[in-house]
């Protein structure tokens, strides 16, 4: 089953989509790896979920990634007496820590940590943004704040509080028990939602160990401002355009954007773009031609994986909304702009040997028509190395580790394969001509380019590179 584009569909399961025939016909479709939203759901659900995935990769005999995202320290208002509350533009509120009947002078606000570090002139945003107040004063136990965009407050409702650094873990209690579950379920993936520093990616690490990669959502401007590091410490990233897009102004969401995936292309860990990609499918079969666009510019950015949320999770057309993001990548990547847009991005070689015969590699297929660049990789790095480059090659990436070869469905330009240990150099070519064979990608007479790092299997050595006619080995 080989996919005609590069980058990668990540689609959330819900309700819509977590029979065993919607997740056949989504992988159909052309998802590659299915993210599991623990903000949503029963671990038995989950688990269910987590099952039919497994069984259809069996079935369709191709590595399939499941991607864990934790709901993580999402703040929320507490209990109205009325169920909701109108505020308006230039009204002065005020919120209490505890013991409060909810009404527009108490409004209940059970997170401790706010009042520890909120200061007077932050803002508070409630519901995505539609209501926003700013700090006027306040004490141990109170905030008192002034509304600059008025609306209803009601019971529950999200706060985002963009200027606040909070003393808060990453990790709820709730998120600890999620992550214990996922972890025995098997995921290759867990995201981490509103990481707000380095620091806060150290104990999830201590928890995961190599049991699954790290994705760091981008959601918080604290963020932003040791990106960075950030990006060193995961193992991938999200652009989480949703929370990000309140926190920060909407007009500073598409550069952003741009930034971050330079910036993972730079490091050479996976990025994807999420967040309301094709948000009207949720409810109508075509997507607006604004939202098309906001696909194809995500993958013009080299980003290496786009995202559904409701669209797949809840929406009326989880296939259709697939189906559209799979046309749209495709006709993006075949467009005559957008190799030259690739190549203008392109970041500096790094003067080391793996990255190197990585980019020599590219340089050897595009330049000798090489229908494929075969990549032996048992920590996934080889490949992602070769994918930096964004060459007009496909990369078959052969591992013979399960969950790395589930990893490389996140990975731009990867077709993944799960493939025995090899031990010679004469095993290695014929390998690797008989899997670009099978796999579709070659010719017997072609000429195929074969990456590796010798001795097999040692993780981080790619230093090998071999031109090889699949003829007389396959
Ligand atoms: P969420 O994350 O859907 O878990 O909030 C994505 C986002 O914020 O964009
Ligand atoms: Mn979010």
């Amino acid at each position: 089953m080989r996919r005609y584009r590069r980058a990668k569909i990540v689609a959330t399961v819900g309700p819509a989509s977590s029979s065993p025939e919607m997740l056949k016909k989504l992988n159909e479709a052309g998802v590659d790896t299915f993210r599991l939203n623990f903000s949503h759901g029963t671990h038995d659900d989950h688990a269910r979920v987590h099952a039919a995935i497994r069984a259809l990769e069996r079935e369709v005999g191709h590595p399939i990634g499941i991607l864990q995202d934790l709901q993580g320290p999402k703040i929320r208002v507490g209990t109205i007496r009325d169920g909701k509350i109108e505020v308006e533009a230039g009204e002065t509120i005020r919120f209490v820590r505890s013991g409060s009947d909810g009404d527009r002078d108490s409004i209940p606000l059970p997170h401790p940590e706010i009042f520890a570090a909120v200061m007077p002139g932050h803002d508070l945003l409630i519901d995505d943004g539609r209501v926003r107040v700013r700090v006027t004063g306040l004490g141990d136990d109170w905030i008192e704040a002034r509304v600059i965009v008025g609306g209803t407050i009601s019971n529950r409702k999200g706060i985002n509080l963009p200027s606040t650094v909070l003393d808060l873990s990453p990790l709820t209690a709730k998120d600890r028990a999620d992550l214990a579950f996922g972890l025995e379920l098997g995921v290759d993936w867990v995201a981490l939602s509103f990481v707000q520093k380095p620091g806060d990616l150290i104990e999830a690490q201590g928890l995961i160990g190599d049991r699954a990669g790290l994705v760091s959502k981008i959601e918080k401007p604290s963020a932003l401002d040791q990106i960075e590091d950030i990006i060193r410490l995961s193992d991938a990233v999200m652009v989480a355009r949703g929370d990000l897009g309140v926190e920060i102004p909407h007009e500073e969401v598409p550069g952003r954007q741009k930034e971050l995936v330079r910036a993972c292309r730079l490091a050479v860990k996976p990025v994807i773009v999420a967040t309301q990609m094709l948000d009207s499918m949720v409810a109508a079969p075509t997507p607006t031609r604004a939202e098309a666009s906001d696909v194809a510019t995500a993958i013009y950015d080299g980003a290496d994986a786009v995202m559904l949320s409701a669209e797949s999770a809840t929406g009326r057309y989880p296939v259709d909304a697939v189906g559209m993001m799979d046309r749209i990548i495709r006709s993006t990547e075949q467009h005559k702009l957008y190799r030259s847009i690739m190549d203008a991005t392109k970041p500096g070689e790094e003067q080391t040997a793996p990255h190197a015969v990585a980019a020599a590699a590219a340089d050897l297929a595009e330049a000798i028509h090489a229908p494929a660049i075969v990549a032996f990789t048992s920590s996934g790095t080889t490949a992602a190395r070769i994918a930096r480059k964004r060459p007009a090659v496909p990369i078959l990436a052969l591992t013979p580790d399960e969950s790395v070869s589930r990893r490389l469905c996140l990975l731009w330009g990867a077709h993944s394969v799960l493939s025995d240990n090899i031990a010679t150099y004469e095993e290695m070519v014929q390998r690797a001509a008989a899997t670009a064979y099978s796999e579709g990608f070659a010719k017997p007479t072609e000429n195929i380019v074969v990456v590796a790092g010798i001795p097999f299997a040692q993780a981080g050595t790619t230093n090998n590179l071999r031109v090889v006619q699949v003829d007389g080995f396959r």
